[in-house]
């Protein structure tokens, strides 16, 4: 194995899986919805499946996805691209995360990262041959928010880039514009690339609603903005994402996209264009049935007995095991398929300092209601 990927062990959300699986367990540790997406997507991609749409698609991605998707942006955000050169169409989020930092991370350079931290992102610092920096987020008031002068002392000489993930996997905060405005400011006063994470963007609750780093003052020509849609559409298995920014960094992107995968997903990109386009109904009522099922969840997970933390947006809950008398969250999810039928996601495994976070574990809310209060009733056994 080579010395890029061997500090890192294969995937916790695989590994928790593969335990559930085996354990025939309740799995709330992985997080990808357990009902389908709207039917005329479905239909669509039938549909483009039998006329023969299926052969490479042009590099940049379908030109009727990247239209769709720069008219979502511009409704949404007011952020206006031209698909052209500013819209790239990857293999999920995920690919075009790992093609940023491809492209655009010289070996040495550092790159910042909030912690805990979505898996993949080390991974990919380390491929480009970068340095990760982590900065922790901290808990205060019941939920995670940003240590602004933990950022700012993070940051260097030699820092590159920062990766923002808001709406944030695994704690499920969403950024106030405040901590918003703080990262922007950093970035902008020590010239850094953003590359920001917004695969949960139609998932805010409360009424609130999600604001991208890139429509803050001198952002847009710094920033890359990914999104994906696999958690705004149910269709997690299709890798269909996107990076969207200005057009010397979408092309330094594609630059290392073109020799990853080339292009991706042929019938699924005019199925997501049809969700984008047509489905209008489908995002707010996702958004207030994953709202209900946080509300389920987080009652179920207190009257288990944990002390459950703000979830403001995502599918994902951290509980705090300690009242139940443990104390490594390691240990308790890798016993807890076995123990009670349950899987669920340490958070200590995705952080460089895993103290903070020890005694947190996250729970995904994003499945049937069923499933939740079947899952929820095992966890009562725990206590
Ligand atoms: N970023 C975050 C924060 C995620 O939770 C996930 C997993 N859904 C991804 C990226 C990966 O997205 P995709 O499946 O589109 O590659
Ligand atoms: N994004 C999902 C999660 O955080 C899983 C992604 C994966 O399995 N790689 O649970």
């Amino acid at each position: 194995l080579s010395s890029r990927l061997r500090p890192f062990t294969s995937t916790i959300f695989a590994e928790i899986t593969e335990l559930a699986r085996r354990n025939e367990a309740v799995n709330l540790g992985q997080g990808f919805p357990d009902t389908d997406g709207p039917a005329g997507m479905l239909r669509s991609a039938e549909r483009a499946i039998a006329d023969g749409t299926n052969q490479y698609p042009p590099g940049p991605g379908e030109p009727e996805l990247r239209a769709a998707i720069g008219a979502q942006r511009a409704a949404d955000y007011g952020i206006e691209h031209d698909p052209e050169t500013e819209i790239l169409v990857t293999v999920g989020a995920t690919e075009a995360i790992s093609a940023a930092m491809l492209g655009l991370v010289e070996p040495g350079d550092e790159v910042v990262l909030l912690e805990p931290y979505y898996d993949s992102y080390p991974v990919a610092v380390s491929l480009a041959g970068g340095t990760r920096r982590t900065v922790p987020l901290r808990v205060s008031g019941g939920r995670f928010g940003l240590d602004a002068a933990a950022l700012r002392a993070a940051v260097g000489p030699n820092t590159r880039a920062l990766v923002l993930n808001s709406p944030h996997n695994p704690t499920g905060a969403v950024f106030t514009e405040a901590e918003l405005a703080e990262v922007a400011r950093v970035c902008r006063e020590n010239d850094l690339l953003a590359i920001t994470d917004e695969v949960y963007e139609h998932l805010v609750y409360d009424g609130r609603g999600h604001v991208p780093l890139a429509t803050f003052p001198g952002m847009a020509e710094r920033t890359l903005s990914v999104s994906s849609a696999g958690k705004s559409f149910n269709v997690t298995g299709w890798k269909i994402g996107w990076v969207c920014g200005p057009p010397e960094l979408v092309a330094a992107v594609r630059a290392a996209k073109q020799f990853m995968t080339f292009v991706g997903g042929a019938p699924f990109q005019p199925a997501v264009a049809h969700a984008l386009r047509e489905e209008r109904d489908w995002l707010p009522e996702l958004r207030t049935e994953l709202q209900q099922k946080r509300d389920r969840l987080r009652a179920g997970l207190g009257s288990a007995g944990f002390d459950v933390l703000a979830c403001e947006g995502t599918y994902f809950l951290c509980a705090d095991i300690r009242p139940l008398g443990y104390t490594d969250g390691a240990e308790f999810c890798r016993g807890l398929p076995e123990r009670a039928g349950v899987a669920a996601i340490p958070l200590q495994v995705l952080c460089d300092d895993p103290e903070p976070v020890r005694h947190l574990v996250r729970f995904a809310c994003c499945k049937r209601d069923e499933v939740i209060d079947e899952g929820v009733r095992r966890l009562h056994k725990l206590g």
